[in-house]
């Protein structure tokens, strides 16, 4: 019988999709039975998660448990509760079905992420290896084994911190650019992320979507570090393929970079979960115009909740009743603006595109990376500050927004970084740069590669 593996993903689609990519890559080098156990809350919707699954080779089934209900959570309770409560609800329901696939064909692992360490218990009581796969940069990974320290050294929050915190192995992180969950330890996401940051430890092994060549001094800590206790392993970068048939809105958007030149286009997105508050959105139309550059951009209804679409990557008004009286008209020769969701990756691999304006969510990174898009750094939530970081001190590829001291990127602002990756000097730098991660990425996937060594040493284990 073919070896079988269980995933059980965290809510939303940054988690879901770079695990269907990881099940993807594992049926590239051996033949495994994939199955993906999903959890889900009442009123969350579970088409686009059905959309990806669906396209998924014969090997690969899912089964969706029982929603949870979380309406007894306040509802400012934190994007990261709701996940983790998501999960930790869903566990009698994994264990039953974790249960009787073992008496079918016992899985020889259990691979979650970042939210699913809860359910090792339950691996470990039925004899199955626990893995994660990180779908956050090992520079991410190495914070977290560093997040039970980082509370035992520091009573006040982060952001009050004077000096820069140093991490082993990575460049240097304002305290305020420490993953938003942990910036306010009186609330439950804080001590939520401690004690999964502790279990960190226990899974045999972790799969990074990362790569060596990409972050070298931060994988060579791991090794070296005797806080970090598991195996782990580089496997990315795995993105998601771009659809060989592009149809409808998709088409669109490509039809119309066909008709612009190579390099040219900025395209501007906030990720499946991201929202800006309608100044903000007023404020980034202003700076677009100003810019004078061609853009696409990926509009959806304003929030004032920076996270407000994460859990069912759609907004529910017409998104481009929000824009500025007559934006649409003063840059229809050179903007396209696409209501709630774009075929990023189909986009970002045009040759049309020449900069991409991101929240600095780790998958939306990968794709620029892969296809060596110079990036705009737009950090809202999650962890993505340390990402911009990252983007900005240690690879130096992305220029960063300032916030005002209202909280708001102003017009001149986005006209000057947007400027500045076109036109610039230092544009010219980050576009060279990312020429060359482009080719390193390629090749830590290609048959030698250091990912695709490290994955087929994992996929042995597996198939043992
Ligand atoms: N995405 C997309 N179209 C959109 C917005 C997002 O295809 O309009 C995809 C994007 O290509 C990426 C994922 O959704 O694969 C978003 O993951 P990421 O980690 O960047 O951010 P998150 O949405 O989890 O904050």
């Amino acid at each position: 019988m073919e070896a079988h593996i269980a995933v059980f993903p965290s809510p939303g689609m940054g988690h879901l999709i770079p695990l269907t990519q990881l099940a993807h890559q594992l049926l590239l080098h051996r033949r495994f039975f994939i199955t993906f156990i999903i959890p889900t809350a009442t009123g969350s919707p579970i088409k686009p998660q059905k959309d990806i699954l669906n396209a998924m080779p014969e090997n690969i089934t899912s089964i969706f448990l029982p929603p949870v209900d979380l309406n007894d959570l306040p509802d400012d309770a934190t994007m990261e509760t709701r996940i983790s409560l998501t999960l930790t609800r869903s566990l009698p329901a994994l264990r039953e079905t974790l249960t009787e696939l073992t008496t079918q064909n016992r899985p020889s692992a259990l691979v979650v992420d970042l939210f699913g360490p809860p359910s090792f218990e339950i691996a470990k009581e039925l004899n199955i290896p626990s893995y994660i796969f990180g779908t956050f940069s090992a520079m991410s990974l190495v914070s977290i084994f560093y997040t039970p320290i980082l509370d035992q050294m520091f009573a006040c929050e982060y952001r009050e911190l004077l000096e820069p915190v140093k991490l082993p192995g990575c460049v240097p992180v304002q305290g305020s650019d420490i993953p938003e969950p942990l910036q306010d330890k009186k609330n439950e996401s804080y001590k939520n992320i401690v004690e999964i940051s502790k279990m960190f430890s226990m899974p045999k092994g972790i799969l990074v979507n990362s790569f060596v060549e990409l972050e070298p001094s931060s994988f060579k800590a791991m090794q070296e570090g005797e806080w970090c206790k598991p195996d782990i392993h580089a496997v990315g970068p795995l993105i998601r393929k771009g659809s060989d048939n592009p149809t409808g809105d998709e088409f669109e958007c490509l039809k119309w970079l066909d008709k612009h030149p190579v390099g040219s286009v900025l395209f501007v997105s906030f990720g499946s979960g991201g929202t800006l508050s309608q100044k903000q959105v007023d404020e980034l139309a202003f700076g677009l115009e100003e810019s004078g550059q061609r853009f696409i951009w990926v509009v959806k209804s304003p929030n004032d909740k920076a996270n407000a679409s994460y859990f069912n990557a759609e907004t529910h008004h017409d998104p481009l009743g929000y824009l500025p009286d007559g934006f649409l008209d003063r840059v229809k020769n050179r903007g396209l603006v696409v209501s709630s969701w774009a075929p990023q990756v189909e986009i970002l691999s045009h040759e049309s595109t020449g900069g991409f304006l991101t929240h600095c969510g780790w998958n939306s990174i990968l794709e620029g990376v892969v296809n060596g898009v110079p990036m705009i750094a737009w950090p809202l939530y999650a962890e993505q500050r340390m990402n911009a970081v990252f983007l900005t001190d240690d690879l130096r590829v992305a220029c960063r927004v300032k916030v005002d001291e209202n909280g708001v990127v102003g017009r001149n602002e986005i006209d000057s970084c947007v400027r500045c990756l076109f036109e610039g000097e230092d544009g010219r730098k980050m576009r060279l740069k990312m020429s060359e991660l482009k080719d390193l990425g390629a090749m830590a996937l290609s048959q030698d590669g250091s990912s695709t060594r490290s994955l087929l040493h994992v996929a042995e284990k597996w198939v043992e």
